[in-house]
């Protein structure tokens, strides 16, 4: 009953974030990323303050679609991770949500998942960590997010588009995801476990979070439900304490323990006293609640770019956005609005004032980042 109750509240906040999520990409669709528009999932991601963050570094900068309220994003899952290790990804990610949708499904279709042979598995984990470096180290040399057409979560955010939008726009990122998708049906947080370079990073800040789920062997009377409700397969009840990586916190082994005493969340510091599941599932969603409530109060949690006034100067052509009209590119490029249409091609019958982006239902070939660069001569 117990558990049922935290699996149930747990599953809930996780498709309210799934349904939040997938709202603001449809959103995003319809009404483009610009100042008045809706964020894009890029900027939704906390991963884009990581591949942001060399940029920042760098030149004060950050990369394209990364808000500061995506450094915000960032820093604030890396604190969860700090206090409550991979909590984010057990209580929040909604790709994590969406994963254990579909292996729930598979449970109860195929009546049982299946089980990936432990030598196989035990060097599969490692490719999340090579992810993490590829994507990390290449976002930082492009400055930008490297990983866009492979992400399965970019190619999510574009389904609204449809599939053949999606497909040619991100046919490895959609691979990926029905894969995904696909695999978790079979075998529960299959990205999770394998891809997901978040997932890896918050693994490594984990390791020196005070949290800990420790198993007294007194109290423990071997039922083994504890090694059975985890997600991602540790062998909950052979363990002295859960210090892996790959817990993603969600507290199913903790509320499953039938014995007091023989499974406990504490903080490894002075205080040792033990933490109930629901406290600590409703701890993680506070700290990440309240730094988001903080972040916005402190005006550090814009998702959009800011509004274009006259003050308002571009001189590289390659920050000019989609988002943006022919009227908007004259005023912020001090280049009068005819110059504009001239030396971008553009016919006259063209409104000024729609964003760029839909010119091509004006002209079906027309490319915006070639049209640009003729603004740069
Ligand atoms: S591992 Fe990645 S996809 Fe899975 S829950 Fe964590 S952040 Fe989300
Ligand atoms: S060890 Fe427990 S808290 Fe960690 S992932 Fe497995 S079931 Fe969840």
């Amino acid at each position: 009953m117990k558990t049922k109750r935290l699996t149930k509240f747990r599953l809930l906040i996780l498709a309210a974030f799934v349904i939040f999520i997938t709202y603001q990409a449809y959103m995003h669709q319809v009404k483009g990323g610009g100042p008045d528009g809706a964020p894009s999932i890029h900027a939704l991601c906390p991963y884009g303050g990581l591949e942001s963050l060399y940029t920042l570094f760098a030149s004060g900068e950050l990369i394209d679609k990364i808000y500061l309220g995506t450094m915000a994003l960032f820093i604030i899952t890396v604190i969860t991770a700090i206090v409550f290790r991979r909590g984010f990804c057990g209580w929040i990610c909604p790709l994590g949500g969406l994963q254990e949708f579909f292996a729930r499904l598979g449970r109860k279709l195929m009546r049982r998942q299946l089980t990936m042979p432990r030598a196989i598995d035990k060097y599969l984990r490692y490719l999340k960590y090579a992810v993490l470096i590829l994507t990390a180290v290449y976002s930082w040399r492009t400055a930008s997010i490297w990983v866009g057409p492979y992400d399965p979560w970019a190619a999510y955010g574009h389904l609204g588009e449809g599939l053949p939008a999606v497909w040619k726009e991100f046919p490895v990122g959609l691979s990926i995801l029905l894969i995904t998708f696909i695999g978790s049906f079979f075998y529960d947080r299959f990205f999770c476990k394998y891809l997901c370079p978040m997932g890896g990073l918050l693994g490594i800040i984990s390791k020196i979070s005070p949290f800990k789920i420790k198993r007294d062997e007194s109290a423990c009377i071997s039922c083994n439900l504890c090694t059975k409700v985890c997600p991602v397969n540790i062998d909950v009840a052979k363990v002295q304490a859960v210090t892996s990586a790959e817990c993603i916190n969600c507290q199913e082994c903790t509320s499953v323990c039938p014995e007091k005493g023989a499974l406990t969340n504490i903080f490894s510091v002075k205080n040792k006293t033990a933490i109930k599941p629901m406290v600590v599932g409703i701890s993680i969603l506070v700290v990440y609640f309240g730094g988001i409530a903080i972040a916005k109060a402190a005006g550090l949690y814009p998702l959009l770019p800011e509004a274009i006034t006259e003050e308002t100067v571009i001189t590289d052509v390659d920050t000019l956005k989609g988002y943006m009209s022919l009227s908007d590119i004259s005023t912020v490029m001090n280049i009068p609005l005819e110059e504009v249409y001239s030396r971008m091609q553009i016919p006259a019958e063209v409104p000024g004032d729609i964003p760029v982006k839909e010119i091509s239902k004006w002209i079906p070939d027309f490319d915006f980042h070639e049209a640009r660069e003729a603004l740069s001569h």
